[in-house]
């Protein structure tokens, strides 16, 4: 039974597709072997991406309610499936595994040997899918930069969806986590350059389930917008999902071990499929040609220029303000790129436009 469990796993996780969905690699098997009991596997493919109960869940595996529930909840404390309340019935629903049950590992920031080998079995099977399905072309981008809005004149229109500050404001729950990728990487004996971890945000009924079930930190307006300030200044850049509406967290990324730069750093024009909306603009009566923004930029998308002025190249260029927050002149401010289209609205239209995007590939 336990071989077919863990093969079958395969099968349950490339349905729920994303990023590393499955693969049929020795590495996959010793992941999800050490990730998943035989049992956990057991419910964890019985699993749809629809939420079900655990009474439904149970006839489909013709089990006891009683077993299946407990195990589900436990699974659920774990990072291993979704939970929630909808009418009052507790529902399940599967994760794919990313986003979902890699991140889930380790947002509590925890640092067990269980953590350690984790982190080195996620790694590992991350490194043979990439090296087996070779550099996938983002078609649509799924997230989006968020400029850094202190960047940007007063006189500019910046859309809500622009802001993060506006996030924090309007969210009463606002919990912080471990930043997955840098503390993935730092498990393995990286090193993280100094990089702030708990600083990943999520807001409202998402942040309250992760401080109930997965370590989760609450914090105060107050302490989310001090933790915002210590990004900026690390240069980090903020990142969401790419819609208008929906916006239920924002990660803090930086250019070495983000998941999401590091893809978008392989396309032949990073700057095209993840952006914020907002491009840089130098003043040369203000700019000294001191280069920290040269240092500071995550793509590498600016050099020093004619008259030495810093000249940015637009297909590398997220818009993301790092620049401008650590110019000492404040010689660098954001405008919005004329022609920018808006983000769609909610996840339903995001997935309308990546499958709309794919198929014209
Ligand atoms: S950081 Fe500011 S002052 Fe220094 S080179 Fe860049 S724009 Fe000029
Ligand atoms: S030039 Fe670099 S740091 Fe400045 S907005 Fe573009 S990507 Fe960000």
């Amino acid at each position: 039974m336990t071989l077919q469990v863990y093969q079958q796993a395969l099968s349950a996780m490339k349905s729920r597709g994303g990023p590393y969905s499955g693969m049929d690699v020795p590495e996959f098997y010793a992941m999800i072997e050490y990730l998943f009991t035989p049992e956990e596997a057991e419910v964890n493919n019985a699993l749809e991406r629809k939420p079900a109960s655990a009474k439904e869940i149970a006839v489909k595996m013709n089990r006891d309610e009683h077993e299946i529930r407990g195990r589900l909840e436990a699974m659920a404390d774990k990072g291993l499936c979704a939970t929630f309340d909808a009418d009052g019935v507790r529902l399940y629903q599967g994760l794919p595994f990313m986003p979902g049950i890699m991140e889930y590992q380790f947002f509590s920031g925890g640092k067990t040997e269980r953590h350690k080998k984790a982190a080195r079995l996620i790694h590992e099977y991350k490194k043979a899918y990439e090296a087996a399905r070779g550099i996938e072309k983002i078609s649509f981008p799924l997230t989006r930069v968020i400029p850094v809005n202190k960047s940007i004149p007063a006189a500019n229109v910046i859309h809500t969806y622009d802001q993060v500050a506006a996030y924090i404001e309007k969210y009463d729950t606002i919990c912080v986590g471990a930043c997955y990728c840098r503390h993935e990487a730092q498990l393995r004996g990286e090193d993280i350059h100094g990089m702030p971890m708990e600083v990943c945000m999520w807001f409202g009924n998402l942040a309250e389930y992760m401080i109930e079930r997965l370590g989760g930190r609450k914090v105060t307006k107050q302490e989310a917008g001090e933790i915002l300030n210590q990004t900026e200044k690390a240069g980090l850049v903020h990142m969401s999902r790419n819609t208008t509406e929906d916006i239920s967290f924002v990660c803090n990324c930086d250019r070495w071990h983000c998941e999401v730069i590091s893809q978008v750093l392989k396309q032949p024009a990073p700057g095209r499929v993840f952006n914020s909306g907002y491009e840089p603009m130098f003043d040369p009566e203000l700019c000294t040609a001191c280069e920290t923004c040269i240092e500071r930029c995550p793509p590498e998308a600016l050099k020093m220029g004619e008259n030495n002025i810093p000249s940015v190249n637009p297909d590398r260029c997220f818009g993301c303000a790092v620049c401008a927050r650590g110019c000492p002149e404040e010689a660098i401010k954001m405008s919005p790129k004329p022609d920018f289209p808006t983000p769609p609205k909610n996840v339903k239209e995001l997935t309308m436009q990546i499958k709309h995007h794919g198929m014209k590939k």
